[in-house]
């Protein structure tokens, strides 16, 4: 049976979208990409809440092959962010490619025909030849069950499902947790808010951020020199590159990091009590190290406390610490995090051999063939798939490394005019123990407690090493790594019909 699209993309956040782009740069245009939410932008559509921006600065934090002369700032909000992600589909002509409100249930290969039957949750199917998941690491908050959370008379909710029907002016608000996305949001709502009650169970390390507006001179020249928007996105580029080296095992320069992040509480935080409470007591970069400017000065505004307590309990109003403090509160925010191990996101995927991608992954997480092929799920992509995260540099750099590789994957596939290509499960698990050997003895795993591990420890999500490695490794699909299926007559003629 012909397929109805030869690709089929899931999700239509950067991932989804940047692979739409490069899948039509290629000449490859009968694709689709399903969305299961109302709109595009994936989590800078999802994360609304006050002062929501990326730590990766936008020159660099945007596509190779869309680049944008208008960012307003270095560090973009995340309107900006979005906007420019709207403007992609317009100008790359994909609005007509993503069918919005449709989430998917089910992706079942089939095996004679080399192809993908994809169901919706509302019960329709498609086939492809391939598909391609964009489905994000961080989207399924994770919120912990506290005793007494039912009995909460206030307002409650994830920071990634922010409440913008609900005004936090003159409130008393208490923010359990202290990671990247509370450290945005507390000085903007320190501001306006009758108290802030922060709950810290452990402190994270917080750098600089260099901010600053992109004067409209900048931007105009941008705009008439397109080709200068390369200098500033390389060198942001190369500096993260050599800064990360500090966490990739060069004691030097690790240190350097830590005592410029010393130093930036020295800086910004006179009273010793203090200071001792937001520095952290384990190594910088363990877990992922955040930037602000305004953070510890909004710990220090009069309205705001910082109790260095986990939340143990909730009772009616109250909200009790687990050394016994106890805030009376209107509003309860949960900036705990996301669960960055469920890469399929509740899609049920079968594979070869009635295999479910679950039952594969649940002995020992998470693997696959430089974080995008599954040995037994053949024509099927995972992008930002394990061990591809970072902590010193854009994911958009390992995303756009990601659409290299399936492309080449694409070009062997139709060269040999295969059925299709199964990565080779020796190779697959040589890959992943090479990767976690190599994480055995960097700074993450030095015993911090961090979403970059499962609960054993075992580093699922992080890519051990410079970007520019794992750029090579994703150049070109080798064949030998593949077993590679050749179309029998049968299928041949079954796949033209
Ligand atoms: P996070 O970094 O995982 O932080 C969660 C916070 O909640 C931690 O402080 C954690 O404490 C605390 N926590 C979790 N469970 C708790 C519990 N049961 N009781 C008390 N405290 C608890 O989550 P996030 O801030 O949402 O950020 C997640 C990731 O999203 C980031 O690492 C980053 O990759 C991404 N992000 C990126 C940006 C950006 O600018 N690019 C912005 C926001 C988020 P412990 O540290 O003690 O576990």
């Amino acid at each position: 049976m012909a397929v109805d699209f030869q690709q089929i993309i899931i999700g239509a956040g950067f991932s989804g979208l940047g692979a739409a782009i490069r899948l039509q740069q290629s000449g490859r245009s009968d694709f689709i990409v399903f969305e299961k939410a109302n709109q595009i932008g994936g989590t800078w559509r999802d994360n609304v809440y006050p002062g929501c921006a990326c730590d990766v600065p936008s020159h660099l934090y945007s596509f190779s092959f869309a680049q944008n002369p208008n960012w307003s700032r270095v560090f973009s909000r995340q309107p900006e962010i979005l906007a420019y992600m709207e403007d992609c589909v317009d100008r790359f002509h994909l609005r007509d490619k993503i069918r919005l409100n449709t989430g998917i249930s089910a992706l079942k290969f089939q095996e004679k025909q080399g192809s993908w039957k994809v169901e919706t949750e509302s019960g329709e199917s498609f086939t492809a030849r391939t598909v391609l998941l964009g489905l994000g690491p961080l989207n399924v908050p994770k919120i912990p069950r506290i005793e007494g959370q039912d009995s909460f008379t206030g307002v409650q909710f994830h920071t990634a499902k922010w409440c913008t029907d609900h005004d936090v002016t003159d409130k008393r608000v208490a923010i359990i947790g202290t990671g990247a996305s509370a450290v945005q949001i507390i000085p903007e709502i320190a501001k306006k808010v009758k108290q802030l009650f922060i709950f810290q169970r452990s402190p994270p390390w917080v750098g600089p951020r260099p901010d600053a507006a992109v004067n409209s001179v900048i931007q105009g020249l941008f705009r008439r020199l397109p080709f200068l928007l390369w200098l500033p996105r390389t060198l942001i580029y190369r500096y993260l590159e050599f800064r990360g080296r500090g966490l990739f095992g060069n004691p030097s320069a690790h240190q350097q990091m830590q005592k410029r992040a010393l130093r930036h509480i020295k800086e910004s935080i006179s009273d010793p009590n203090l200071r001792e409470k937001v520095t952290p007591k384990y190594q910088i970069g363990c877990k992922r190290i955040l930037l602000s400017e305004d953070y510890y000065p909004a710990l220090q505004l009069p309205n705001v406390e910082l109790i260095t307590e986990a939340v143990t309990t909730i009772e009616g109003n109250t909200i009790v610490g687990a050394e016994g403090t106890r805030r009376e509160i209107d509003t309860l925010i949960y900036a705990t995090g996301f669960d960055a191990a469920s890469y399929e996101k509740g899609i049920n995927i079968t594979g070869l051999n009635e295999q479910s991608l679950s039952d594969c992954w649940s002995a020992a997480g998470p693997e696959a063939y430089l974080g995008t092929t599954i040995s037994g799920f053949p024509n099927l992509f995972s992008i930002i798939g394990p061990n591809t995260g970072l902590g010193h540099n854009s994911m958009i750099h390992m995303m756009e490394s990601q659409f290299n590789y399936i492309l080449s994957y694409l070009d062997l596939l139709e060269q040999r005019n295969a059925l299709y290509l199964d990565v080779k499960t020796e190779r697959q698990v040589a890959y992943n123990e090479d990767i976690q050997a190599q994480l055995a003895g960097m700074v993450w795993s030095t015993g911090c407690n961090s979403w970059y591990q499962m609960d054993d420890g075992k580093n699922t999500t992080l890519w051990p090493g410079p970007t520019t490695t794992y750029r090579q490794h994703t150049r070109k699909v080798e064949a030998a790594d593949y077993v590679i299926q050749e179309k029998d007559a049968i299928s041949d003629a079954l796949s033209r019909v």
